[in-house]
């Protein structure tokens, strides 16, 4: 195989064929093809796209790339959730433990920052001590001890997602679709999970560029995932706005320990978790329907049980006991900057690719591969769609530690909010499921 000429063919418009597909991915995941020419071949990609038959071989190729788990030995159903990412996307952290409370199995394999979208990966980093690059054996005892545990790819498991992941991450080659099925089934499928809830976000906060697009994503997840013999249901949801009260990694695992103790929050983003996981209790079997696994899960959460599962996987996966004593302040930030409204006006339009884009500026993402993370750098909203405001009212704090020059992030974030003289059109937070 000579990838030039691969390069040079998807840059025609054509097709690589299964072996090609086969030989590149096994090649990349050991090293034996650079990231310079990997980085051609997915810009190429991203605007001559890949067919669907490509796409499934890219997935069964990255399956192939490392070992495939079953954790088979545990008697308890095993369900996961995923989502193609947006900014304050936090769910996974809440939904997980309460669901592992309810009695599902959660071998959760999550991806970190990508692009303007936060990573679940790195936001659990932010909590001293917590290993998310675990062994099978280790992650076995997690999940047979706690029911949930959270993980990462590694050289064993999916290597060629975890290389190509980051190199999308940098090379602003996320938003090609069947390198996104491709890279969340992939995790998926070698964790071994039985049924998976997915969220398909709409809207510029993620990286679907159209609801068409995000349907036919849906629809291929779903298909995809049936080959393997996992059930899944797709959710289409809203990333026109960022979700919740906070997007940074340490300030949104801080927002999910309180909805965890208290069983309180945002309102979307406790609608999206209960949407989610009562789809996984569903498909587990634990609840007769998703009406059903969603009142179960509202239960759960209520009784703040969830709060003391999480501290326990945390607690196995290397967390320091001394941080839930300090409540959660392990990532004091250095520095804090108020954005102001300028004019009177009802809050029209919170645009998450700015917000995303300005946490990267501050270091809670990568600009590229080897960039490390400033845990603390987020943002704390004070005002949401809709809000009223007046003049001189704070919008929104922004956080972060590191020396960087922070007045482009301050004035995207100042421009990231749209005032207007009325109350804006609701904006459904769930737009379509598919089975
Ligand atoms: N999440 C993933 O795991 N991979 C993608 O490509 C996008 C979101």
């Amino acid at each position: 195989m000579q990838v030039v000429e691969l390069i040079a063919r998807k840059q025609a418009g054509g097709e690589l064929t299964d072996a090609e597909i086969d030989s590149l991915i096994r090649q990349f995941a050991v090293g034996e093809v650079p990231d310079y020419q990997m980085s051609a071949l997915l810009m190429a990609g991203y605007f001559q796209g890949f067919s669907e038959r490509e796409g499934l071989r890219f997935l069964d190729a990255m399956i192939r790339s490392g070992e495939r788990w079953s954790f088979a030995d545990i008697p308890a159903p095993k369900v996961d959730k995923h989502s193609t990412g947006g900014v304050g996307d936090k769910t996974s952290l809440i939904i997980a433990p309460v669901v592992a409370e309810a009695g599902l199995c959660v071998p959760m394999i999550s991806g970190r920052a990508l692009g303007h979208t936060g990573g679940t990966l790195d936001k659990l980093e932010s909590i001293r001590g917590l290993r998310v690059t675990l062994a099978r054996d280790e992650l076995a005892r997690v999940l047979r001890d706690h029911g949930c545990a959270f993980g990462a790819q590694t050289s064993e498991l999916v290597p060629a997602d975890k290389r190509l992941y980051a190199l999308r991450d940098v090379t602003a080659t996320v938003a090609i679709p069947p390198l996104i099925a491709a890279s969340i089934l992939s995790k998926k499928i070698a964790e071994g999970t039985d049924a998976l809830a997915m969220d398909v976000k709409l809207g510029p906060g993620g990286f679907l560029r159209s609801d068409s697009e995000a349907r036919e994503l849906g629809q291929r997840i779903v298909n995809w995932s049936r080959e393997y013999g996992v059930r899944t249901v797709v959710f289409g949801t809203d990333m026109h706005q960022p979700l919740g009260a906070t997007a940074g990694n340490a300030l949104e695992v801080s927002e999910c320990l309180d909805v965890l103790r208290t069983g309180r929050g945002e309102r979307r983003l406790l609608e999206l978790c209960t949407l989610l996981g009562g789809a996984m209790l569903w498909l587990g079997g634990l609840s007769a329907s998703h009406a059903a696994g969603m009142t179960a899960f509202t239960r759960i959460l209520e009784t703040g049980r969830g709060y003391d599962r999480f501290r326990r996987i945390a607690e196995a996966q290397g967390a320091d006991p001394a941080i839930w004593r300090e409540g959660e302040q392990a990532n004091p930030c250095k520095n804090l900057f108020e954005i102001r409204a300028e004019q009177d006006g009802f809050i029209n339009e919170v645009h998450p690719r700015e917000v995303g884009m300005a946490l990267v500026e501050l270091g809670a993402g990568r600009k590229s591969a080897a960039d490390a993370i400033d845990p603390s750098a987020g943002v704390l909203f004070a005002k949401h769609r809709g809000d009223k405001v007046t003049r001189g009212e704070v919008l929104a704090t922004l956080q972060w530690s590191r020396s960087v020059e922070a007045s482009s992030a301050q004035s995207r974030i100042a421009r990231a909010f749209d005032i207007a003289p009325a109350v804006p059109a609701a904006r459904p937070l769930h737009y379509f499921t598919i089975e």
